[in-house]
């Protein structure tokens, strides 16, 4: 599986703004979306990684934009820590079975 990844991306600088944190991420269908971090140093966080990937499967999953309207629903009912989506990154972040076959370009 091929993961893009995108540094200096503005739609992270949106959401790194929403959630205050310095470095951020977010992800796309297959593209990662870098903000205030490197591609170095993000592939050097493991845990941030596998955090991500499983956002990657979510999209996978349920499709680009079935993924979107159900991560804002959930958004909308639970906000951002609480919603499943988040939730199910949260418990993957120690899962490195996630890197497996995945290549980053
Ligand atoms: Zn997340």
């Amino acid at each position: 599986m091929k993961v893009r990844i995108k540094e200096n991306a503005f739609v992270a600088r949106l959401a790194a703004g929403k959630l205050k944190s310095s470095g951020a991420a977010i992800v796309f269908g297959s593209t990662i979306y870098l903000h205030n971090t490197t591609r170095q140093e993000f592939l050097n966080n493991t845990t941030w990684v596998c955090h991500e990937l499983k956002h990657v499967h979510q999209y996978r999953h349920y499709g680009f934009v079935g993924f979107l309207f159900r991560y804002f629903f959930q958004w909308i009912q639970k906000g951002y820590y609480n919603n499943r989506f988040e939730v199910e990154a949260r418990k993957s972040e120690s899962d490195v079975s996630l890197l497996n076959g995945v290549e980053f370009i």
